[in-house]
């Protein structure tokens, strides 16, 4: 087989800044040991996120300056309203300046106190807004999804009698809405089989629960479902994506993922009197509809972008680069979450660095480490972002994984940038024996891993 190459060659690039070991430390001790408090210049490799880091194609560029920035009715608009209708099929297309803004539009009108809200797993943005509205967010995730080494191949399906058994628990009254997170972030950029998300609507819809995607990575998800599940391989990934979105009444998207820009995203939906509410919300909060939280510009990138995230040399190069970071972890023994996802590798912390209990925050070490000796910026997913407090006992409860993602971010960086990353991580398992763990010094009251302040242990 001949290598899979990037489908793309590269038209305009941006320098990157080295620095020392020395410098680093220093940077890092200034930023409180948090990666969210490092400036981006102080960055050799980062890959803190995917999240509006994608380089956009020349035909994006194109777009942002034909944008039309009318007030109302840009043409920009209309493209937008068509791109997004072309794939999700849904009538009602609400743009707004990211996915939050969708979810807290979206949890607004549907979450209050007493409400439950069941997805695969919510990511943390959801679970915030869902909470925010005084709501719960509930994870059902199949057991195999929280398995760092199982290699079931649709690892992000929901446990269907897990989904009944909630419904039947919570009442049907108290569920306004049942989501899916297509790929699953959360838990480690897994895809979910159409199967199973046939079956949540089935039962969703038995009850007459509306039933919306979270769809950031549905490309992505997309071409999994082309590999994996049977009955696919010989349909295009625009044909399975638009399966997808036909199972669901509605979905909230970030299209800083999988719309391949810097920043957008939108709430699309079939009922026509949710979508008057939001519209309402959208009003106040974002902007007039045909443009919510977006400059036309960035309609008009979102629209191409949307074009060329279903091509499918782009998805095979995509997965296979990830594919590809992962394997030569896994060939070094370094434990990563397997197989690995859509857009990042999760090194397993817990298995890392065994010496580090998870209240002193094992993934925080190893990204502290990654950045220190090899300038690389990655994010902890483990008990700095999901840890709690016991309401009572004030107990530490930690996350049920320690886990350090690489996301990977879409069209920026090379096989030779990825080699590096490779090697600094293989060189600091060589001496994993040698890192600490790390106590909190300042934590907000929500989402206080992106926050947070800590000083390094003995
Ligand atoms: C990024 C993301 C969000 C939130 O989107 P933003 O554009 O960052 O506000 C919601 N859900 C998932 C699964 C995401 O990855």
């Amino acid at each position: 087989m001949k290598t899979i190459i990037e489908p793309f060659r590269i038209k305009t690039v941006e320098p990157i800044r080295f620095t020392t070991e020395e410098e680093r430390e220093n940077i890092l001790k200034d930023a409180g040991y948090n990666p969210f408090f490092i400036h981006a210049d102080d960055v050799l490799i980062d890959l803190l996120t995917d999240s509006g880091t994608a380089a956009m194609s020349a035909k994006q560029w194109s777009g942002i300056v034909d944008g039309d920035e009318s007030y109302a009715g840009a043409r920009s608009f209309y493209r937008f309203e068509k791109a997004v209708k072309d794939i999700t099929g849904y009538h009602f297309i609400i743009p707004t300046h990211q996915g939050r803004a969708a979810e807290k539009i979206l949890f607004t009108i549907l979450g209050k106190e007493g409400k439950s809200i069941p997805n695969n797993t919510h990511f943390d943005t959801t679970r915030a807004n869902i909470e925010y509205s005084g709501a719960e967010a509930v994870d059902l995730v199949i057991e195999e999804g929280k398995d760092p080494n199982s290699l079931y191949p649709f690892k992000g399906n929901m446990d269907i009698d897990k989904l009944e058994k909630f419904i039947h628990e919570t009442g049907v009254e108290n569920i306004p809405i049942g989501m899916m997170t297509v790929t699953n972030n959360a838990g480690g950029g897994q895809p979910v089989s159409m199967e199973n998300l046939r079956a949540v609507r089935d039962v969703l819809h038995k009850y007459n629960i509306p039933f919306f995607l979270d769809a950031c990575r549905f490309a992505e998800n997309a071409y999994f479902i082309k590999l994996r599940e049977e009955g696919y391989g010989d349909k295009t990934v625009k044909e399975i994506a638009q399966e997808m979105f036909s199972l669901a009444d509605g979905c909230t998207m970030s299209a800083k993922k999988d719309a391949l820009v810097n920043m957008g995203g939108f709430l699309a939906l079939n009922d026509d009197k949710l979508a008057q509410l939001a519209r309402n919300i959208l009003i106040v909060t974002e902007g007039f509809p045909t443009y919510g939280g977006l400059a036309g510009r960035d309609l008009e990138a979102i629209s191409q972008g949307l074009d060329e995230v279903v091509d499918e040399h782009y998805l095979r190069y995509r997965l296979r680069s990830i594919e590809y970071l992962g394997e030569k972890l896994i060939d070094a023994g370094v434990p990563i979450l397997r197989p690995p996802g859509g857009h990042a590798i999760y090194i397993n912390a817990k298995e890392f660095t065994p010496q580090i209990p998870p209240e002193e925050f094992p993934g925080q070490a190893l990204v502290c480490e990654l950045y220190r000796f090899g300038g690389i910026r990655a994010v902890e997913i483990g008990s700095v972002m999901f840890g709690k407090k016991d309401k009572k006992t004030g107990a530490f409860i930690p996350a049920s994984m320690e886990l350090v993602r690489l996301a990977v971010p879409r069209r920026v960086y090379t096989q030779s940038h990825v080699d590096y990353v490779v090697e600094v991580i293989i060189e600091i398992f060589k001496k994993r024996d040698a890192l600490r763990g790390y106590k909190l010094t300042y934590e907000a009251p929500m989402l206080r891993h992106f926050t947070a302040l800590f000083e390094p242990i003995g």
